[in-house]
């Protein structure tokens, strides 16, 4: 059995489009919207949401085996206004795992909660060079500002702009394409959710079915921990968590491979489920690695935590820089679409 061919452009445009929708958790709706509309195409696919918020999209297959859930999360990191300061700047609070190095001087939105949206950028409270010269203020919630591109040099106008504490900001994604790479923030996990769109868009348009049915989940609480705790049906015998692959210093895993990961944080994924995996994977000349990560969790495990009985495997492309200015290579996205697409064929 050939696997259906990739629409790259539909992939790339896909992706691009919803990696310019501001969606830090907590804020994540526009995104989630988006995806439910271009889901909303596939007449195969009866859409959800969860109370929480999460898209569920059901492919309803006759067949003897149970069906299977694949999930993965379009909600980033961000910040929310913390404090307004008396000179008009405003103090933040990370959402997720944000490190404020890897934001230092980016753009920014302030989006209200009446959503108009207030363009500033990341700086260091000692920003002047003129004046601080090589500073080694360090880097922290204390120290970050947004510096407002409006007239404000007090807490009273800068509330007058409609800013509140607890308004979202989003950072700037810097996204682009070039030579085979899609370079931006918040590839982790927005790449992922356009490899099972793709997958969708490639089997359906070649008139092929899963041979179970399937759910996937679009989470939107993965960066704080428990996205994908609730929104999976008990009835589902295998999840896969499709999320980015660690790459860097120690790693296996690289931006031209999908992987595999046999453990992280969270511990050991399924052992029977991993070795399906690899099965599929060597059957279809999928271009994988196995690796371990450090500093990491899944959705998978959330759902796992939260009491769910399910066998667990957790697979994606290999995302350099991750939690930074992330990068990855259509080589690795194209094997992750292909693996989904086999997972979903395979019996
Ligand atoms: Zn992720």
């Amino acid at each position: 059995m050939s696997l259906p061919k990739i629409d790259e452009k539909y992939f790339t445009t896909f992706l691009v489009d919803l990696l310019n929708i501001a969606s830090p958790t907590g804020f994540a709706e526009p995104a989630i919207e988006f995806v439910e509309k271009e889901l909303s195409k596939y007449k195969q696919l009866e859409l959800s949401r969860t109370r929480k918020g999460a898209l569920v999209a059901k492919w309803k297959v006759e067949s003897d085996l149970p069906p299977v859930a694949l999930t993965a999360h379009v909600d980033t990191l961000g910040a929310v206004v913390k404090e307004i300061k008396s000179n008009g700047r405003l103090k933040l609070s990370r959402i997720g795992g944000l490190q404020w190095p890897t934001v230092e001087t980016e753009g920014v939105w302030v989006i209200t909660a009446k959503g108009e949206k207030i363009r500033g950028s990341v700086l260091i409270d000692t920003a002047s060079g003129h004046i601080y010269g090589t500073n080694d203020t360090p880097r922290n919630d204390a120290h970050m500002e947004v510096r407002l591109d409006a007239r404000t040099t007090s807490e009273k106008e800068t509330r007058a702009l409609g800013i509140n504490v607890g308004d979202c900001v989003a950072f700037d994604t810097r996204t682009e394409v070039t030579g085979g790479f899609i370079r931006s923030r918040f590839m982790d996990d927005k790449a992922c959710v356009a490899n099972l769109v793709a997958a969708i868009k490639s089997l359906a348009d070649s008139g092929q079915s899963p041979v179970r049915s399937v759910y996937f989940h679009i989470s939107n609480y993965e960066e704080v921990g428990h996205g994908a705790s609730a929104g999976i049906p008990s009835d589902v015998a295998e999840l896969i968590s499709v999320d980015m692959a660690v790459v860097g210093e120690g790693q296996e895993s690289d931006e031209f491979h999908t992987t595999l990961c046999i453990k992280d944080s969270g511990g050991p994924y399924h052992e029977g489920l991993n070795k399906k995996m690899r099965g599929i994977a060597e059957k279809h000349g999928i271009p994988y690695k196995t690796d371990v990560y450090p500093f990491y969790g899944s959705d998978g495990e959330a759902f796992w935590r939260a009491g769910g009985d399910v066998a667990l495997s957790l697979i994606g492309p290999g995302i350099d820089a991750s939690h930074n200015y992330e990068r990855a290579h259509m080589d690795g996205l194209n094997a992750t679409t292909n693996w989904i697409m086999a997972y979903l064929l395979e019996r």
